[in-house]
Protein backbone atom coordinates (compact mmCIF):
# COMPACT_ATOMS: atom_id res chain seq x y z
CA UNK A 1 0.00 0.00 0.00
CA UNK A 2 1.46 3.40 -1.16
CA UNK A 3 1.31 6.49 1.10
CA UNK A 4 -1.28 8.91 0.26
CA UNK A 5 -0.21 12.05 -1.09
CA UNK A 6 -1.03 14.86 0.79
CA UNK A 7 -1.23 18.59 -0.42
CA UNK A 8 1.67 19.19 2.44
CA UNK A 9 4.16 16.35 3.64
CA UNK A 10 3.35 15.18 6.79
CA UNK A 11 6.18 14.09 9.14
CA UNK A 12 5.29 10.90 11.54
CA UNK A 13 6.87 10.07 15.06
CA UNK A 14 5.88 6.80 16.94
CA UNK A 15 6.32 6.68 20.32
CA UNK A 16 6.30 3.40 22.19
CA UNK A 17 7.59 2.06 25.29
CA UNK A 18 9.53 -0.96 26.62
CA UNK A 19 10.75 -2.81 30.08
CA UNK A 20 7.24 -1.93 31.99
CA UNK A 21 3.69 -0.47 31.53
CA UNK A 22 2.92 3.17 32.72
CA UNK A 23 6.13 4.74 32.38
CA UNK A 24 4.38 7.68 30.90
CA UNK A 25 4.19 7.18 26.93
CA UNK A 26 1.24 9.79 26.66
CA UNK A 27 2.90 12.66 29.00
CA UNK A 28 6.00 11.81 26.74
CA UNK A 29 3.87 12.29 23.81
CA UNK A 30 2.26 15.33 24.84
CA UNK A 31 5.12 16.90 26.00
CA UNK A 32 6.93 16.22 22.66
CA UNK A 33 3.80 17.65 20.98
CA UNK A 34 4.02 20.95 22.95
CA UNK A 35 7.80 21.57 22.77
CA UNK A 36 7.30 21.32 18.72
CA UNK A 37 3.85 23.16 18.74
CA UNK A 38 6.14 25.95 20.81
CA UNK A 39 8.51 25.61 17.99
CA UNK A 40 5.92 27.24 14.88
CA UNK A 41 4.65 23.70 14.08
CA UNK A 42 1.38 21.87 14.27
CA UNK A 43 1.28 18.84 15.69
CA UNK A 44 -1.79 16.49 16.27
CA UNK A 45 -1.87 13.30 18.18
CA UNK A 46 -3.04 9.62 18.38
CA UNK A 47 -2.80 7.04 20.42
CA UNK A 48 -3.57 3.22 19.70
CA UNK A 49 -4.55 1.04 22.16
CA UNK A 50 -3.98 -2.62 20.97
CA UNK A 51 -6.81 -4.21 23.25
CA UNK A 52 -9.91 -5.55 21.61
CA UNK A 53 -12.40 -3.76 23.30
CA UNK A 54 -13.76 -1.48 20.17
CA UNK A 55 -13.80 1.56 22.25
CA UNK A 56 -12.82 2.40 25.71
CA UNK A 57 -16.38 3.27 26.53
CA UNK A 58 -17.37 -0.41 28.26
CA UNK A 59 -14.87 -0.30 30.47
CA UNK A 60 -14.50 -0.38 34.02
CA UNK A 61 -12.57 3.12 35.42
CA UNK A 62 -10.52 0.33 38.20
CA UNK A 63 -9.18 -1.41 34.92
CA UNK A 64 -8.44 1.71 32.76
CA UNK A 65 -8.49 5.13 34.54
CA UNK A 66 -11.14 7.36 33.18
CA UNK A 67 -13.12 7.08 29.64
CA UNK A 68 -12.35 10.55 28.14
CA UNK A 69 -15.02 11.86 25.85
CA UNK A 70 -13.96 13.60 22.43
CA UNK A 71 -16.09 16.82 20.92
CA UNK A 72 -17.01 14.68 18.53
CA UNK A 73 -18.65 12.50 20.77
CA UNK A 74 -15.91 9.45 20.74
CA UNK A 75 -15.40 7.01 24.13
CA UNK A 76 -11.51 7.08 24.26
CA UNK A 77 -9.04 6.28 26.16
CA UNK A 78 -7.41 8.51 29.13
CA UNK A 79 -4.38 9.72 27.32
CA UNK A 80 -6.34 11.66 24.70
CA UNK A 81 -7.02 14.15 27.82
CA UNK A 82 -3.37 14.70 28.14
CA UNK A 83 -2.77 15.53 24.60
CA UNK A 84 -5.81 18.56 24.93
CA UNK A 85 -4.57 19.61 28.16
CA UNK A 86 -1.05 19.89 26.88
CA UNK A 87 -1.52 20.97 23.50
CA UNK A 88 -4.98 23.28 23.98
CA UNK A 89 -6.97 21.95 21.31
CA UNK A 90 -9.58 19.15 20.65
CA UNK A 91 -8.89 15.54 19.79
CA UNK A 92 -11.45 13.85 17.56
CA UNK A 93 -12.74 10.02 16.94
CA UNK A 94 -9.97 9.65 14.54
CA UNK A 95 -7.38 10.32 17.32
CA UNK A 96 -7.95 6.96 19.07
CA UNK A 97 -8.31 3.70 17.57
CA UNK A 98 -8.45 -0.09 19.35
CA UNK A 99 -7.41 -3.49 17.60
CA UNK A 100 -10.62 -4.17 17.96
CA UNK A 101 -11.79 -0.98 15.83
CA UNK A 102 -9.29 -2.17 13.51
CA UNK A 103 -10.68 -6.02 13.40
CA UNK A 104 -14.56 -3.87 12.88
CA UNK A 105 -13.74 -2.33 10.14
CA UNK A 106 -11.85 -5.49 8.51
CA UNK A 107 -15.05 -7.79 9.17
CA UNK A 108 -17.42 -5.15 8.11
CA UNK A 109 -15.74 -4.84 4.62
CA UNK A 110 -15.40 -9.15 4.44
CA UNK A 111 -19.19 -9.41 4.97
CA UNK A 112 -19.64 -6.74 2.42
CA UNK A 113 -17.32 -8.58 0.12
CA UNK A 114 -14.50 -6.44 -0.19
CA UNK A 115 -12.38 -8.98 -0.27
CA UNK A 116 -14.56 -11.41 -2.42
CA UNK A 117 -11.69 -14.82 -3.15
CA UNK A 118 -9.08 -13.17 -0.97
CA UNK A 119 -7.68 -14.53 2.96
CA UNK A 120 -7.74 -12.28 5.03
CA UNK A 121 -4.25 -11.87 6.86
CA UNK A 122 -2.81 -9.85 9.65
CA UNK A 123 -0.04 -8.85 6.78
CA UNK A 124 -1.50 -6.96 4.86
CA UNK A 125 -4.68 -6.37 5.07
CA UNK A 126 -4.33 -5.57 8.89
CA UNK A 127 -1.42 -3.61 8.91
CA UNK A 128 -3.08 -1.97 5.55
CA UNK A 129 -5.69 -1.08 8.10
CA UNK A 130 -4.14 0.30 10.69
CA UNK A 131 -1.98 2.45 8.50
CA UNK A 132 -4.57 3.72 6.52
CA UNK A 133 -5.92 5.48 10.31
CA UNK A 134 -3.16 6.40 11.25
CA UNK A 135 -1.83 8.12 7.63
CA UNK A 136 -5.71 9.28 7.53
CA UNK A 137 -5.41 11.49 11.11
CA UNK A 138 -2.55 13.20 9.33
CA UNK A 139 -4.17 13.90 6.00
CA UNK A 140 -7.55 15.08 7.69
CA UNK A 141 -5.62 17.43 10.09
CA UNK A 142 -3.50 18.69 7.11
CA UNK A 143 -0.70 19.16 10.15
CA UNK A 144 3.16 19.23 10.13
CA UNK A 145 3.30 16.00 12.42
CA UNK A 146 1.34 13.44 13.58
CA UNK A 147 2.89 11.92 17.19
CA UNK A 148 1.19 8.53 17.12
CA UNK A 149 1.53 6.55 20.64
CA UNK A 150 1.57 2.82 20.58
CA UNK A 151 0.05 1.69 23.69
CA UNK A 152 1.30 -1.39 25.72
CA UNK A 153 4.57 -2.53 25.78
CA UNK A 154 7.22 -3.94 23.47
CA UNK A 155 7.22 -7.53 23.68
CA UNK A 156 3.30 -7.65 24.38
CA UNK A 157 2.14 -10.36 21.68
CA UNK A 158 -0.96 -7.82 20.76
CA UNK A 159 1.00 -4.73 19.62
CA UNK A 160 2.93 -6.77 17.24
CA UNK A 161 0.95 -5.85 14.24
CA UNK A 162 0.77 -2.28 15.03
CA UNK A 163 4.91 -2.20 15.80
CA UNK A 164 4.82 -4.02 12.05
CA UNK A 165 2.54 -1.22 10.41
CA UNK A 166 4.64 1.72 11.95
CA UNK A 167 7.60 -0.53 10.26
CA UNK A 168 6.27 -0.29 6.99
CA UNK A 169 5.29 3.39 7.11
CA UNK A 170 9.26 3.99 7.52
CA UNK A 171 9.75 2.09 4.46
CA UNK A 172 6.86 3.84 2.32
CA UNK A 173 7.74 7.00 3.84
CA UNK A 174 11.57 7.23 4.46
CA UNK A 175 13.62 7.87 7.27
CA UNK A 176 13.01 11.67 7.44
CA UNK A 177 9.46 11.86 7.02
CA UNK A 178 9.66 9.41 10.41
CA UNK A 179 11.08 9.23 13.78
CA UNK A 180 10.54 6.64 16.64
CA UNK A 181 10.90 7.62 20.08
CA UNK A 182 11.47 4.53 21.72
CA UNK A 183 10.82 4.89 26.26
CA UNK A 184 12.39 2.75 28.47
CA UNK A 185 13.60 2.55 32.31
CA UNK A 186 16.97 2.95 33.94
CA UNK A 187 16.04 1.28 37.11
CA UNK A 188 18.78 2.10 40.14
CA UNK A 189 19.66 -0.58 42.11
CA UNK A 190 19.97 0.78 45.95
CA UNK A 191 21.73 -2.56 46.97
CA UNK A 192 24.60 -1.61 44.90
CA UNK A 193 23.86 1.77 44.40
CA UNK A 194 23.98 1.32 40.29
CA UNK A 195 22.14 2.46 37.30
CA UNK A 196 20.96 -0.68 34.86
CA UNK A 197 20.91 -0.11 31.77
CA UNK A 198 20.36 -3.61 30.85
CA UNK A 199 16.18 -3.62 30.72
CA UNK A 200 17.22 -0.93 28.01
CA UNK A 201 19.04 -2.69 25.76
CA UNK A 202 17.05 -6.08 25.78
CA UNK A 203 13.79 -3.98 25.18
CA UNK A 204 15.97 -1.96 22.37
CA UNK A 205 16.66 -5.59 21.09
CA UNK A 206 13.45 -6.58 21.08
CA UNK A 207 12.39 -3.92 19.19
CA UNK A 208 15.12 -4.72 16.31
CA UNK A 209 13.92 -8.26 15.99
CA UNK A 210 10.74 -6.22 14.58
CA UNK A 211 12.71 -4.18 12.48
CA UNK A 212 12.31 -1.01 14.58
CA UNK A 213 15.70 0.52 15.49
CA UNK A 214 14.72 3.69 17.56
CA UNK A 215 16.31 6.70 16.31
CA UNK A 216 15.75 7.95 19.76
CA UNK A 217 15.82 6.28 23.71
CA UNK A 218 14.23 8.64 26.28
CA UNK A 219 15.35 6.95 29.38
CA UNK A 220 13.13 7.03 32.64
CA UNK A 221 15.06 7.63 35.95
CA UNK A 222 14.86 8.08 39.05
CA UNK A 223 18.76 9.92 38.99
CA UNK A 224 20.72 11.94 36.44
CA UNK A 225 22.26 9.62 33.63
CA UNK A 226 25.50 10.01 33.98
CA UNK A 227 27.60 10.39 30.65
CA UNK A 228 29.03 6.94 30.76
CA UNK A 229 25.56 5.77 31.26
CA UNK A 230 24.42 7.36 28.39
CA UNK A 231 27.52 6.21 26.39
CA UNK A 232 26.73 2.30 27.48
CA UNK A 233 22.81 2.37 26.07
CA UNK A 234 24.06 4.77 23.07
CA UNK A 235 26.82 2.15 22.32
CA UNK A 236 24.55 -1.06 23.07
CA UNK A 237 21.59 0.49 20.84
CA UNK A 238 23.05 1.79 17.69
CA UNK A 239 22.82 5.37 18.91
CA UNK A 240 24.36 8.63 18.96
CA UNK A 241 25.41 10.20 22.50
CA UNK A 242 22.91 13.12 21.72
CA UNK A 243 20.21 10.71 21.20
CA UNK A 244 19.83 9.00 24.81
CA UNK A 245 17.43 11.23 26.44
CA UNK A 246 17.29 11.37 30.39
CA UNK A 247 13.42 11.69 31.59
CA UNK A 248 13.83 11.70 35.35
CA UNK A 249 10.70 11.63 37.41
CA UNK A 250 8.99 14.95 38.07
CA UNK A 251 7.11 16.22 40.78
CA UNK A 252 4.47 17.56 38.14
CA UNK A 253 3.52 16.35 35.09
CA UNK A 254 3.41 19.49 33.69
CA UNK A 255 7.14 20.11 34.61
CA UNK A 256 8.13 17.35 32.05
CA UNK A 257 8.09 19.40 28.33
CA UNK A 258 10.33 21.70 30.06
CA UNK A 259 12.93 19.09 31.49
CA UNK A 260 12.48 17.39 28.02
CA UNK A 261 13.20 20.55 26.36
CA UNK A 262 16.12 20.94 28.41
CA UNK A 263 17.57 17.64 27.54
CA UNK A 264 17.14 19.10 23.28
CA UNK A 265 14.30 15.85 22.58
CA UNK A 266 12.90 18.14 20.21
CA UNK A 267 16.34 18.81 18.67
CA UNK A 268 17.07 15.23 17.51
CA UNK A 269 13.52 14.69 16.72
CA UNK A 270 13.44 17.24 14.22
CA UNK A 271 16.77 16.51 13.23
CA UNK A 272 16.24 12.93 12.46
CA UNK A 273 12.76 14.62 10.35
CA UNK A 274 14.98 17.22 8.83
CA UNK A 275 13.04 19.79 9.56
CA UNK A 276 14.57 22.91 8.58
CA UNK A 277 14.73 25.98 10.43
CA UNK A 278 12.13 25.74 13.38
CA UNK A 279 11.84 28.33 15.50
CA UNK A 280 12.89 28.78 18.96
CA UNK A 281 10.52 27.65 21.52
CA UNK A 282 7.99 29.71 23.20
CA UNK A 283 6.90 28.32 26.57
CA UNK A 284 6.39 31.65 28.10
CA UNK A 285 2.75 30.93 28.84
CA UNK A 286 3.28 27.30 30.60
CA UNK A 287 6.32 28.58 32.45
CA UNK A 288 3.85 31.17 33.93
CA UNK A 289 0.93 28.04 34.64
CA UNK A 290 3.70 26.51 36.31
CA UNK A 291 5.38 29.25 38.50
CA UNK A 292 1.74 29.83 40.11
CA UNK A 293 1.60 26.47 40.84
CA UNK A 294 4.64 26.32 42.76
CA UNK A 295 3.60 29.08 44.49
CA UNK A 296 0.57 29.39 45.95
CA UNK A 297 -0.86 31.79 48.20
CA UNK A 298 -3.87 29.32 49.81
CA UNK A 299 -4.11 26.05 51.17
CA UNK A 300 -7.31 24.85 49.99
CA UNK A 301 -8.89 20.97 50.30
CA UNK A 302 -11.70 19.70 48.31
CA UNK A 303 -13.66 16.50 48.58
CA UNK A 304 -13.84 14.29 45.46
CA UNK A 305 -16.89 11.75 46.32
CA UNK A 306 -16.75 8.47 44.04
CA UNK A 307 -16.90 4.70 44.08
CA UNK A 308 -13.42 4.89 42.59
CA UNK A 309 -11.17 6.80 44.33
CA UNK A 310 -8.87 4.46 44.92
CA UNK A 311 -7.66 4.80 41.12
CA UNK A 312 -6.77 8.21 41.00
CA UNK A 313 -7.05 7.89 36.93
CA UNK A 314 -10.46 7.15 37.05
CA UNK A 315 -10.81 11.14 38.16
CA UNK A 316 -7.81 12.14 35.97
CA UNK A 317 -9.31 15.03 34.06
CA UNK A 318 -11.54 16.33 37.29
CA UNK A 319 -7.95 16.09 38.90
CA UNK A 320 -6.52 17.99 36.46
CA UNK A 321 -8.67 20.66 36.14
CA UNK A 322 -8.26 21.04 39.93
CA UNK A 323 -4.95 21.65 39.27
CA UNK A 324 -5.28 24.22 36.14
CA UNK A 325 -7.96 26.07 38.28
CA UNK A 326 -5.47 26.27 41.66
CA UNK A 327 -2.80 27.40 39.70
CA UNK A 328 -5.46 30.43 38.07
CA UNK A 329 -6.19 31.27 42.09
CA UNK A 330 -2.74 30.76 43.15
CA UNK A 331 -3.69 28.32 45.36
CA UNK A 332 -2.64 24.87 46.20
CA UNK A 333 -5.66 21.91 45.90
CA UNK A 334 -5.54 19.45 48.18
CA UNK A 335 -7.89 16.90 47.11
CA UNK A 336 -9.32 14.77 49.94
CA UNK A 337 -10.52 11.10 48.00
CA UNK A 338 -13.56 9.85 49.63
CA UNK A 339 -15.12 6.99 49.12
CA UNK A 340 -18.92 7.34 48.48
CA UNK A 341 -19.67 3.84 49.89
CA UNK A 342 -17.87 4.75 53.49
CA UNK A 343 -20.42 7.78 53.90
CA UNK A 344 -23.32 7.42 55.22
CA UNK A 345 -25.95 9.93 57.73
CA UNK A 346 -23.87 9.31 60.80
CA UNK A 347 -20.25 10.08 59.62
CA UNK A 348 -20.86 12.56 56.97
CA UNK A 349 -19.78 15.46 58.84
CA UNK A 350 -16.71 13.38 60.31
CA UNK A 351 -15.85 12.26 56.18
CA UNK A 352 -16.20 16.25 54.87
CA UNK A 353 -15.69 19.28 57.70
CA UNK A 354 -12.06 19.43 56.61
CA UNK A 355 -13.78 20.43 52.93
CA UNK A 356 -13.82 23.64 51.45
CA UNK A 357 -15.24 22.15 48.54
CA UNK A 358 -17.37 19.61 48.04
CA UNK A 359 -17.23 17.69 44.25
CA UNK A 360 -19.76 14.78 43.40
CA UNK A 361 -18.09 12.43 40.83
CA UNK A 362 -19.71 11.07 37.70
CA UNK A 363 -20.63 7.20 37.89
CA UNK A 364 -22.75 4.82 36.54
CA UNK A 365 -25.35 2.81 38.74
CA UNK A 366 -26.37 1.97 42.57
CA UNK A 367 -23.26 1.54 44.51
CA UNK A 368 -22.30 4.22 46.47
CA UNK A 369 -24.71 6.54 45.66
CA UNK A 370 -26.79 6.76 48.97
CA UNK A 371 -23.32 8.23 49.89
CA UNK A 372 -23.15 10.60 47.00
CA UNK A 373 -26.67 11.47 48.39
CA UNK A 374 -25.69 12.35 52.05
CA UNK A 375 -22.95 14.28 50.98
CA UNK A 376 -24.89 16.59 48.45
CA UNK A 377 -26.90 16.99 51.58
CA UNK A 378 -24.14 18.42 53.68
CA UNK A 379 -22.95 20.27 51.29
CA UNK A 380 -26.46 22.02 50.56
CA UNK A 381 -27.28 22.38 54.06
CA UNK A 382 -23.95 23.84 55.64
CA UNK A 383 -23.89 25.74 52.49
CA UNK A 384 -20.33 24.26 51.11
CA UNK A 385 -19.39 25.05 47.69
CA UNK A 386 -20.52 22.27 45.81
CA UNK A 387 -19.72 20.93 42.32
CA UNK A 388 -21.86 17.66 41.06
CA UNK A 389 -20.95 16.55 37.71
CA UNK A 390 -23.33 14.60 35.52
CA UNK A 391 -24.39 11.83 38.05
CA UNK A 392 -23.08 14.03 40.78
CA UNK A 393 -26.00 16.88 39.58
CA UNK A 394 -28.67 14.17 39.32
CA UNK A 395 -27.85 12.87 43.12
CA UNK A 396 -28.15 16.84 43.94
CA UNK A 397 -31.34 17.00 42.36
CA UNK A 398 -32.62 13.44 43.91
CA UNK A 399 -31.81 15.07 47.15
CA UNK A 400 -33.26 17.98 46.91
CA UNK A 401 -36.81 16.38 45.60
CA UNK A 402 -36.21 13.91 48.99
CA UNK A 403 -35.89 16.94 51.13
CA UNK A 404 -36.31 19.93 49.75
CA UNK A 405 -39.81 18.97 48.49
CA UNK A 406 -40.47 16.21 50.69
CA UNK A 407 -41.07 13.79 48.14
CA UNK A 408 -39.22 11.03 50.47
CA UNK A 409 -39.55 8.26 47.10
CA UNK A 410 -37.89 10.70 44.46
CA UNK A 411 -35.62 8.43 43.08
CA UNK A 412 -33.72 8.68 39.20
CA UNK A 413 -35.10 5.50 37.02
CA UNK A 414 -32.00 4.37 36.61
CA UNK A 415 -31.90 3.35 40.16
CA UNK A 416 -34.98 2.70 40.48
CA UNK A 417 -37.36 2.50 37.47
CA UNK A 418 -40.58 2.14 39.60
CA UNK A 419 -40.37 5.52 41.71
CA UNK A 420 -43.36 7.22 42.03
CA UNK A 421 -41.23 10.61 41.96
CA UNK A 422 -39.03 9.99 39.39
CA UNK A 423 -37.38 13.35 38.93
CA UNK A 424 -34.06 11.83 36.86
CA UNK A 425 -35.50 9.79 33.82
CA UNK A 426 -34.20 8.67 30.81
CA UNK A 427 -33.97 10.58 27.99
CA UNK A 428 -36.87 9.90 25.30
CA UNK A 429 -34.29 9.08 22.81
CA UNK A 430 -32.41 6.30 24.59
CA UNK A 431 -35.39 4.43 25.49
CA UNK A 432 -35.40 2.10 22.49
CA UNK A 433 -31.55 1.54 22.09
CA UNK A 434 -30.41 -2.15 23.09
CA UNK A 435 -26.76 -2.10 22.31
CA UNK A 436 -24.77 -0.72 25.51
CA UNK A 437 -21.35 0.50 23.78
CA UNK A 438 -21.48 4.22 22.18
CA UNK A 439 -25.08 4.86 22.53
CA UNK A 440 -25.25 7.37 25.15
CA UNK A 441 -25.91 11.40 24.81
CA UNK A 442 -22.16 11.80 23.64
CA UNK A 443 -19.88 14.64 22.84
CA UNK A 444 -20.49 18.31 22.52
CA UNK A 445 -23.78 19.98 22.83
CA UNK A 446 -24.92 23.68 22.79
CA UNK A 447 -26.40 24.85 25.85
CA UNK A 448 -28.14 28.61 26.73
CA UNK A 449 -26.86 30.40 30.27
CA UNK A 450 -29.61 32.60 32.08
CA UNK A 451 -28.31 35.79 32.86
CA UNK A 452 -27.66 36.54 36.57
CA UNK A 453 -26.79 33.45 37.87
CA UNK A 454 -23.59 31.79 38.97
CA UNK A 455 -23.31 29.96 35.59
CA UNK A 456 -23.28 32.86 33.53
CA UNK A 457 -21.15 34.80 36.07
CA UNK A 458 -18.70 31.85 35.58
CA UNK A 459 -18.57 31.76 31.89
CA UNK A 460 -19.35 35.60 31.13
CA UNK A 461 -21.65 34.27 27.82
CA UNK A 462 -25.31 33.12 27.60
CA UNK A 463 -23.67 31.05 24.80
CA UNK A 464 -21.54 27.72 25.68
CA UNK A 465 -21.03 23.88 24.50
CA UNK A 466 -19.88 21.18 26.78
CA UNK A 467 -19.41 17.70 26.75
CA UNK A 468 -21.61 15.02 27.52
CA UNK A 469 -21.78 11.32 28.45
CA UNK A 470 -25.17 10.15 30.06
CA UNK A 471 -28.43 8.49 29.42
CA UNK A 472 -30.67 10.13 32.03
CA UNK A 473 -31.47 13.87 32.47
CA UNK A 474 -33.40 16.89 34.86
CA UNK A 475 -37.56 15.29 34.15
CA UNK A 476 -38.58 19.06 33.59
CA UNK A 477 -42.51 18.39 34.54
CA UNK A 478 -40.61 18.76 38.09
CA UNK A 479 -38.94 22.09 36.96
CA UNK A 480 -41.05 24.70 38.48
CA UNK A 481 -41.79 22.49 41.81
CA UNK A 482 -37.73 22.90 41.72
CA UNK A 483 -37.66 26.88 40.87
CA UNK A 484 -40.14 28.07 43.84
CA UNK A 485 -38.30 25.76 46.31
CA UNK A 486 -34.98 27.66 44.91
CA UNK A 487 -33.13 24.94 42.91
CA UNK A 488 -33.03 27.04 39.37
CA UNK A 489 -32.63 25.58 36.04
CA UNK A 490 -29.83 27.94 34.72
CA UNK A 491 -28.38 26.20 31.38
CA UNK A 492 -30.65 24.87 28.95
CA UNK A 493 -30.74 23.06 25.77
CA UNK A 494 -31.29 25.91 22.82
CA UNK A 495 -34.69 23.74 22.67
CA UNK A 496 -35.27 24.13 25.85
CA UNK A 497 -36.01 20.18 26.24
CA UNK A 498 -32.95 19.71 28.49
CA UNK A 499 -31.89 20.86 31.63
CA UNK A 500 -27.93 21.38 31.65
CA UNK A 501 -27.06 23.03 34.91
CA UNK A 502 -29.46 23.35 38.25
CA UNK A 503 -28.13 25.92 40.99
CA UNK A 504 -29.11 26.83 44.16
CA UNK A 505 -29.52 30.65 45.18
CA UNK A 506 -29.53 30.46 48.36
CA UNK A 507 -26.18 29.05 48.89
CA UNK A 508 -22.96 30.80 48.34
CA UNK A 509 -21.57 28.23 45.27
CA UNK A 510 -23.48 24.88 44.30
CA UNK A 511 -23.90 24.15 40.55
CA UNK A 512 -24.67 21.15 39.55
CA UNK A 513 -24.26 20.20 35.61
CA UNK A 514 -25.29 17.58 33.41
CA UNK A 515 -22.36 17.57 31.10
CA UNK A 516 -18.68 16.95 31.88
CA UNK A 517 -16.36 20.50 32.05
CA UNK A 518 -13.47 18.53 33.33
CA UNK A 519 -12.92 17.72 29.52
CA UNK A 520 -12.21 21.30 28.37
CA UNK A 521 -10.05 22.18 30.84
CA UNK A 522 -6.44 22.92 29.77
CA UNK A 523 -3.01 24.47 31.38
CA UNK A 524 -3.85 27.30 29.18
CA UNK A 525 -7.22 27.91 29.62
CA UNK A 526 -8.50 26.70 33.31
CA UNK A 527 -12.40 25.69 33.56
CA UNK A 528 -14.13 28.20 34.45
CA UNK A 529 -16.95 26.39 36.10
CA UNK A 530 -13.87 24.97 37.95
CA UNK A 531 -11.96 28.62 38.97
CA UNK A 532 -15.36 29.47 40.50
CA UNK A 533 -15.44 26.48 42.49
CA UNK A 534 -11.86 27.09 43.78
CA UNK A 535 -12.91 30.64 44.30
CA UNK A 536 -15.62 29.72 46.06
CA UNK A 537 -13.60 26.96 48.52
CA UNK A 538 -11.13 29.75 49.12
CA UNK A 539 -13.54 32.26 50.52
CA UNK A 540 -14.90 29.01 52.33
CA UNK A 541 -11.97 28.44 53.75
CA UNK A 542 -11.27 31.82 55.00
CA UNK A 543 -15.00 31.89 56.65
CA UNK A 544 -13.90 28.59 58.27
CA UNK A 545 -10.46 30.17 59.92
CA UNK A 546 -11.96 33.13 61.27
CA UNK A 547 -14.79 30.86 62.93
CA UNK A 548 -12.30 29.07 63.90
CA UNK A 549 -10.09 31.85 65.73
CA UNK A 550 -13.30 33.29 67.23
CA UNK A 551 -14.06 30.01 68.57
N1 LIG B 1 -25.51 7.26 35.01
C1 LIG B 1 -25.95 8.58 34.65
C2 LIG B 1 -26.57 8.62 33.27
O1 LIG B 1 -26.33 7.75 32.47
C3 LIG B 1 -24.80 9.57 34.77
C4 LIG B 1 -23.68 9.32 33.82
C5 LIG B 1 -22.40 10.04 34.18
O2 LIG B 1 -22.22 10.47 35.32
N2 LIG B 1 -21.48 10.15 33.22
O3 LIG B 1 -27.29 9.53 32.97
Amino acid sequence: MSSPKTKKEVKYVFVTGGVASSLGKGILAASLGKILESRGLSVTLQKIDPYINIDSGTLNPYEHGECFVTEDGAETDLDLGHYERFLGKPTSRGSNFTAGRIYHNLIAQERRGDFLGKTIQVIPHVTNEIKKLIYQLGNQENCDIVITEIGGCVGDIESLPFLEAVRQIRLELGNTSTAFAHLTLVPYLKAVGELKTKPTQQSVKELLSLGIQPDVLVCRCTQELPKEIRQKIALHCNLSLDRVVEAKDTHIIYEVPLALRKEKLDEQILNQLQVSKPKKPDLKLWENFLNRLKNPRENIRIAIVGKYVQLKDAYRSIYESLVHAGAHTKSSVQILWISAEEINTANVEEKLHKAAGILVAPGFGERGLEGKMNAVQYAREQKIPFLGICLGMQCAVVEFARHALKLPQADSTEISPQTPDPVIDIMASQKELENRGGTMRLGAYPCKLQKKTKAFEAYQTSQISERHRHRYEFNTRYAKKFQEAGMKSTGLSPDGRLVEIVEIEDHPWFIGCQFHPEYKSTVEKPHPLFICFVQAAIRQEEIKSITYQQN
